[in-house]
């Protein structure tokens, strides 16, 4: 039996009818070899049942007729484009149909010929026609099921050449190797690979064809798991964890310290936590929850956990102004917080000693804090990613916490590893709201923790989509009168993503337009990221103190931003702007529990459908799970893993909203084929086609889960 490699080395010039030109017509979609070619799926079936009379059509409608070709014409038109007519019957009436540009038509469809036309009626000078019908030669092909392949007309390729021969191939190919186990293919009743494959392009009827699509499907979702579960295992077994004292008490008094309680999701997601740190197994877990749901918390009581064990943590955000941000909040979460200082005061207390270190300390400072580091003078350290980078060394690194990540991957936890004598427990927290199958395939060699639940006493945040004048007068209304009652305000100008040139100049004229016109009398500020980084300090600091009433800024406020007095956002040309963006940009008010709002401006008239499918979804819900799922659906799905093949697309068939109930069963698959007895290597063929489909290597760098993560979420 053979495998798909022996496919892959087999080019599709071997087939008959395939000659140099046809090859390549084939390349244009990416297809070189026989493997190509027959995971080249179909893009839609006709079913020949479906077959209509001519007499019955419609006129508008789209039908299939089977008819005999009485005449044929071909000419050219005035501007020398060649021109085929062909007269059909099927004794209920006439149909002419007209090819532009398909001379070789008027010899396919010879007089006398039986053929099945597919297309629009319509209707011309009083005759029934179809411009460009697709056409099936009945006798060619048989089946009742007609396969119809992607855009084969581009590249000079008809559908039925396309068809024949991957029905070629596939014949040639003979019976298919299996990669997955029968107990398994038995206990989500799957059809083996080589009926799989002969069916999704030859399927005798619709049951036929689904069986083969759910195969595949299947098989493509259970090549990513295994991936992702490999690594994840990988990574168990080869490194030595902290087994962390989780009852040392530090915690503990730290939580009876805070001024409010912690909500459930916090004390569930804390004890998940606890438990994965208390394990001699290095914690590797994503932490999710949505914007202002208390992530800051969670990951300081991990911190903690580590210090009270004698270990040191660190905090890592991507930015340096969300560090500083950070560590301000850190400081002031910890006030007054101590625990048993060692040496020679046997009963004495010290405080958490908490410091930051980014491209912004002095030199001098900097070598301070790396001798403090090393020697276990500082408790927890807030910088930026670059701090696992440099070389900073640790007296013992026992918690790290990567904020608002998207781009850490293998390399920066190679980098880890070297920060101590043992490995660092790992918590990545998002907010960025991935729903849950989304996640198992995005982030599925983490482990995830999800905080579910806003802190009581937040009002959310009332949105309006302002589709017109009116509606956007009554938004700078409402920001005059939320600042006239001691609030402030953001407004967000257009995002303009080829340029941040460009960006910067229509945020400075959105600024002088409105400072002399809607918002004249207020105090407004500007923000961009053309600004410096002492410039942008200084806006900041004067919004966070008050002396700015209204912050005109760019997307730089998209993340972390977190200024309780804010209460009304405006967000302007919002329709530019991708629903999970539009999502993270509100979540920047409603922080307290006064009222707020957030306007989204863009005109009705000129928002495309799309665009009104995600305005109207933040005007009826807050839940960014719900928002992500709406994203997916309006966004289609796509390459997952990185294109590492050019044409190799990992998600063919799969879609992870259709097949939610699949990526969890390929997940499951996938864990006890790695974690059996032998593990993996008892199932070389599929470590083969993992290697093969996927690229040779893991795939899982930074980069590449950062594309992934990008496509799954920006617009
Ligand atoms: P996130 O990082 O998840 O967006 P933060 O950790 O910044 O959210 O928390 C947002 C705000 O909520 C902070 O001001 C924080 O002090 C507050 N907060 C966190 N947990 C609670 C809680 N259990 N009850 C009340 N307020 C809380
Ligand atoms: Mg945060």
């Amino acid at each position: 039996m053979r495998r798909l490699r022996q496919l892959a080395v087999i080019p599709v010039t071997e087939l008959a009818g395939v000659g140099p030109k046809k090859a390549e017509g084939l390349a244009v979609f990416g297809i070189t070899s026989v493997l190509d070619l027959v995971l080249h799926y179909p893009r839609r079936y006709l079913d020949r049942t479906n077959q209509a009379r001519i007499a019955d059509l419609a006129i508008g409608e789209e039908g299939m007729v089977l008819g005999r070709v009485r005449s044929v014409q071909a000419r050219r038109t005035r501007n020398r484009r060649s021109l085929v007519e062909v007269d059909v019957t099927d004794g209920s009436g006439y149909l002419r149909c007209t090819f532009f540009n398909q001379g070789w038509r008027a010899n396919q469809l010879k007089a006398g010929t039986n053929a099945v036309f597919f297309g629009r009626l319509e209707e011309f000078q009083g005759r029934r026609r179809m411009t460009n019908p697709v056409v099936d030669l009945v006798g060619d092909r048989t089946g009742r099921i007609v396969a119809v392949y992607p855009q084969s007309d581009k590249a000079g390729l008809t559908t039925w050449e396309l068809g024949s021969w991957v029905e070629e191939a596939l014949e040639r190919a003979g019976a298919l190797a299996d990669p997955v186990p029968a107990p398994v293919l038995q206990r989500y009743g799957l059809v083996d690979r080589s009926t799989a494959l002969h069916a999704i392009h030859l399927p005798a009827s619709a049951d036929d064809h689904r069986a083969a699509r759910r195969r595949l499907v299947f098989d493509e979702l259970l090549r990513i798991q295994v991936v992702l579960v490999r690594r994840k295992r990988d990574l168990e077994r080869r490194a030595v964890g902290i087994p962390h004292d989780v009852a040392g008490g530090l915690v503990e008094r730290f939580h009876e310290r805070l001024p409010f309680p912690l909500t459930g999701a916090q004390r569930r997601t804390i004890a998940e936590i606890g438990d994965d740190l208390a394990a001699p197994v290095p914690m590797h877990r994503l932490l999710q929850g949505d914007v202002g749901a208390g992530k800051t918390l969670v990951a300081l009581s991990a911190l903690l956990v580590a210090v009270q064990g004698g270990h040191q943590g660190a905090f890592m955000a991507p930015t340096e102004v969300l560090a500083e941000q950070h560590h301000a909040s850190i400081r002031s979460l910890l006030e007054g917080l101590t625990l048993a200082a060692e040496g020679d005061n046997l009963f004495g207390e010290r405080p958490v000693r908490v410091e930051i270190l980014t491209s912004r300390t002095t030199p001098s400072e900097r070598s301070r804090l790396a001798r403090a580091l090393a020697s276990g003078e500082i408790d927890v350290v807030v910088g930026t990613h670059a701090l696992i980078q440099e070389r900073v060394a640790f007296r013992s690194l026992g918690v790290a916490v990567i904020d608002e990540q998207h781009r850490f991957g293998v390399e920066q936890r190679a980098a880890l590893r070297d920060k101590g004598p043992a490995v660092p427990d790992v918590l990545v927290m998002t907010a960025t709201p991935i729903p849950r199958t989304a996640a198992m395939t995005v982030y599925g060699d983490l482990d995830v923790s999800v905080l579910d639940e806003l802190p009581p006493g937040r009002t959310p945040v009332t949105t309006r989509w302002a589709r017109g004048g009116l509606e956007e007068a009554e938004a700078w209304a409402c920001v005059a009168a939320e600042v006239a009652a001691g609030h402030q305000a953001y407004v967000v100008c257009p995002l303009i993503e080829e340029s941040d040139k460009l960006e910067a100049r229509s945020a400075q004229e959105t600024y002088d337009h409105l400072s002399t016109g809607e918002l004249s009398g207020l105090r407004l500020g500007l923000l961009h990221g053309r600004l410096g980084a002492k410039d942008k300090e200084l806006v900041m600091d004067a919004f966070r103190a008050g002396t700015i009433d209204v912050l005109v800024a760019t997307t730089v406020i998209e993340v972390g931003v977190d200024v309780a007095k804010a209460t009304v956002m405006v967000v302007i040309d919002a329709d530019r702007f991708g629903l999970a963006q539009l999502h993270q940009l509100r979540g920047r008010v409603g922080r307290s529990s006064a009222s707020s709002w957030c306007y989204l401006l863009a005109d009705e008239t000129s928002v495309a459908p799309d665009g009104q499918a995600r305005l109207e979804a933040l005007e009826r819900t807050s839940d960014g799970f719900e928002l992500a799922e709406v994203d997916l659906g309006l966004r289609g799905e796509g390459t997952l893993m990185g294109a590492h093949q050019k044409g190799r697309s990992d998600l063919r068939l799969a879609s992870l909203r259709r097949d939610q109930a699949w990526v969890g069963r390929a997940r499951e698959a996938a864990f006890e084929l790695v974690d059996s007895e032998e593990g993996l290597a008892a199932h070389p063929l599929l470590v083969d086609e993992v290697a093969l489909l996927l690229g040779a290597d893991d795939g899982g760098d930074a980069d590449e889960r950062a594309e992934r993560t990008e496509f799954l979420f920006k617009s």
